[in-house]
């Protein structure tokens, strides 16, 4: 059995939630903190520290220089391998540099608990050329989507970069890799 996405980010700014089950699950809580930020830097300068979908740069008002954009992390959710039907995983399939705002937008269960649900439905619009109507409706419909899922449980997959598969480390080892494959990590364009 070829495996089923359950859950796929949208191939532009569309508005996207995390399950529950994956909450905190991820790279950046995985690899310490220096592979992390070396691969940070290395997504931020695929776009030359610009937001990939709005060319947003930060300046730093007091020091003058360019600050890193944030580096999102963009899952599948899909069920189902050759060899296990109900196998669960949580794959990250891309690394892209964002500005606050669209970051937000992926994020939005988040960005609810963090007060800016607002923040997100507005840059939903702007970049979409949607109405607030539209942007609000297709966010809570990506909430919803999201919410149908809490209940599972994921294995996490981060191939992308390198990293052996989460479910394959020893238990009661650091679970944070120290060393990661330094391929290049390509955003694929928008
Ligand atoms: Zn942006």
């Amino acid at each position: 059995m070829t495996s089923r996405i359950l859950l796929q980010p949208p191939p532009l700014l569309g508005p996207y939630a995390i399950p529950q089950g994956a909450w905190g699950n991820n790279a950046r809580t995985r690899l310490t903190g220096k592979a992390w930020d070396a691969i940070r830097r290395q997504v931020a300068a695929t776009t030359g520290a610009r937001c990939a979908v709005c060319q947003h740069q930060e300046i730093d008002c007091r020091t003058g220089k360019t600050r890193l954009p944030h580096c999102h992390e963009e899952w599948t959710f899909t069920r189902g391998t050759e060899d296990n039907p109900e196998h669960l995983a949580q794959t990250l399939t891309r690394l892209v540099p964002l500005c606050g705002p669209c970051h937000s937008t992926q994020h939005l269960r988040n960005s609810t608990r963090q007060g800016r649900w607002d923040i997100a439905v507005e840059q939903l619009a702007r970049v979409n050329g949607w109405t607030t109507g539209e942007a609000t409706a297709r966010a809570e419909d990506a909430v919803r989507a999201s919410v149908e899922l809490d209940h599972l449980v994921w294995n996490l997959d981060l191939s992308l970069i390198g990293c052996v598969r989460m479910s394959e480390v020893t238990a009661g080892a650091d679970p944070r890799p120290q060393v990661f494959n330094p391929a290049p990590i390509l955003p694929a364009s928008l």
